[in-house]
């Protein structure tokens, strides 16, 4: 075993015990009483750590926990508040180090890749610190003789069930919105990435957020994450996953009347006319593609180039994916580190290899990486040309570092088969024509769509789908707002009011 595993094992077992637990509740780490997990350490195959799902049990006594966590929280002040999400982000800046490592090693995700992500994560409280105490009601004049005023109320218990390809970053974009609105927190990671979930609800805890204001529940999605869906003190979900697991918890809250935020999947376009600067639009769509190896919800899955530069720009693009070094996630020069589970590598492989059957090219990619280990999950960054839109490749989720190239004529073309898609995340367009990028933006059926550029996010801005790719908004004020309910209250303030019976 090498140095940098034992390094992770050993912060690992600093952070949550000599036999590492991943439950946390009421500010304690707690060892589940379900099945047995085995977590795999994606770049090589060995057992990163084994631990045991929280079961119903454990389940029941986070939330709780969190109703009590929810009452201590809202009885400190807005401002108070504030000061807690500040130290929050503080306190997770300092611990930058051990989680990126933790991140890295557990969910594949190269060193520097899991870095800039958990920077994000306190950036995340940061900037909701500064909303806890800007959240405040109306005046409605009303015409009636009443004193009409609105107030921001919490829901109470929020539970936040994320997914394993960006576990802390998927986890502070939920937990802290929810925080900021005055709720306590239940955060179910997926069952294969729990660690650095686990380490951010201590550390939030340390920094003065009360006992129960944030639990961890680790385990399996359809037995623990279902039991947390339907308990009755939970009163929203908020999902980041699939499609299929998403229309699954949507309908369990809609049986117990709970509303859901869903941020789902995505078959993103990335559309390159042949006027677009093609060196930049080379890199910027590799990296749309390939970075996270392709695990990421906005990756530009579907590469659309006009067809006067479709063989120009492919050949380019194919050689430029070919040299992108892929290895090791632990090592700094690695950009594309292994795909994070051994099924998912399956899935990939079947549906590249049914992608060929049917006709698709493949110019570059496949299998294994050279110089990697043996028993790593990877797969390297992989070209298929001459696709059509309704192929299956272009138009089902792969998740992993696989593109589809389809070549369209004109302006009308690449928009029509951009929307032709059931999803509906992100999109981008590469041109140097001002009107048309704006156009184009415009007419793209997708919550995020950038221009000359790919996968920028930021926790000012709104996140989320149309289409299957799910309701509800993640980050900025639309991702606040989410996280609580409007109470309108009326005050008569006549001297002498009439009596009314009905409205
Ligand atoms: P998944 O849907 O398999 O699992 C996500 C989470 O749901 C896990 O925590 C899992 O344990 C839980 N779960 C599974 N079944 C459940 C059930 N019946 N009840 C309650 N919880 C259940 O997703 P995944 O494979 O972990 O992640 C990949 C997917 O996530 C991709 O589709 C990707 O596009 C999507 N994703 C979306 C975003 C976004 O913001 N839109 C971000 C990241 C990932």
């Amino acid at each position: 075993m090498s140095t940098s595993h034992d390094a992770v094992i050993s912060v690992i077992r600093a952070r949550l015990g000599e036999v590492p637990a991943v439950n946390v509740v009421h500010g304690r780490l707690r060892q589940g009483t379900g099945p047995e997990v085995l977590l795999e350490n994606p770049a090589d195959g060995s057992v990163l750590l084994t631990y045991r799902d929280a079961g119903a049990e454990v389940a029941a006594e986070a939330t709780t926990s969190a109703a009590e966590g929810a009452r201590a929280w809202q009885a400190l002040t807005a401002s108070g508040r504030g000061r807690v999400l500040t130290a929050v982000g503080a306190a997770v800046r300092a611990s930058l180090d051990d989680l990126a490592l933790v991140e890295a090693a557990s969910a594949g995700k190269p060193l520097r890749d899991a870095t800039a992500e958990v920077t994000k994560v306190a950036e995340m409280f940061e900037y909701y610190a500064g909303w806890a105490d800007k959240q405040h009601g109306e005046v409605i004049p009303v015409p009636t003789s009443h004193l009409n005023y609105t107030q921001r109320v919490p829901y109470g218990v929020v539970l936040a069930i994320t997914p394993w390809n960006a576990p802390a970053f998927t986890g502070g974009w939920q937990v802290a919105p929810a925080l900021a609105a005055g709720n306590a927190i239940v955060l179910k990671p997926s069952e294969l990435t729990p660690i650095t979930s686990a380490m951010l609800a201590l550390l939030a805890v340390d920094a003065g957020l009360p006992p129960g204001a944030f639990n961890v529940v680790a385990g399996l999605g359809r037995t623990t994450g279902d039991a947390l869906v339907r308990d009755e003190q939970v009163r929203k979900v908020v999902f980041v996953g699939s499609p299929a697991t998403g229309r699954l918890i949507s309908v369990a809250a809609a049986e117990n009347l709970k509303p859901c935020v869903l941020e789902l999947g995505g078959k993103s376009a990335n559309i390159v006319f042949s006027d677009a600067d093609l060196r930049r639009a080379v890199g910027g769509a590799a990296a749309a593609i390939f970075s996270g190896a392709g695990q990421s919800c906005v990756a530009g899955s579907r590469l659309l180039v006009q067809r006067r530069a479709y063989d120009e720009l492919l050949e380019s693009f194919s050689a430029f994916a070919a040299g992108l070094r892929v290895g090791d996630p632990l090592d700094e020069r690695t950009q594309i580190g292994p795909v994070q589970n051994r099924p998912q590598l399956e899935r990939i492989d079947q549906m590249v290899t049914a992608a060929v059957g049917a006709g698709a090219t493949l110019t570059t990619g496949g299998r294994g990486a050279e110089g990697a280990a043996e028993g790593g999950f990877f797969y390297r960054p992989t070209v298929l040309r001459d696709v059509a839109n309704s192929d299956a490749i272009a138009q089902q989720e792969v998740f992993g570092p696989v593109v589809a190239a389809i070549p369209f004529d004109d302006e009308d073309e690449a928009v029509a088969l951009a929307n032709d898609s059931a999803f509906g995340l992100a999109g981008a367009v590469w041109t140097s024509d001002v009107a048309r990028a704006h156009r184009v933006a415009g007419r793209l059926e997708a919550g995020t769509v950038w221009v000359n550029s790919y996968k920028t996010i930021n926790v000012m801005s709104p996140f989320g789908g149309f289409k299957n790719s799910g309701y509800g908004r993640s980050s900025g004020l639309d991702g606040l707002l989410e996280y609580s309910q409007p109470r309108s209250v009326w005050v008569e303030t006549a001297a002498d009011p009439t009596l009314a019976f009905g409205y």
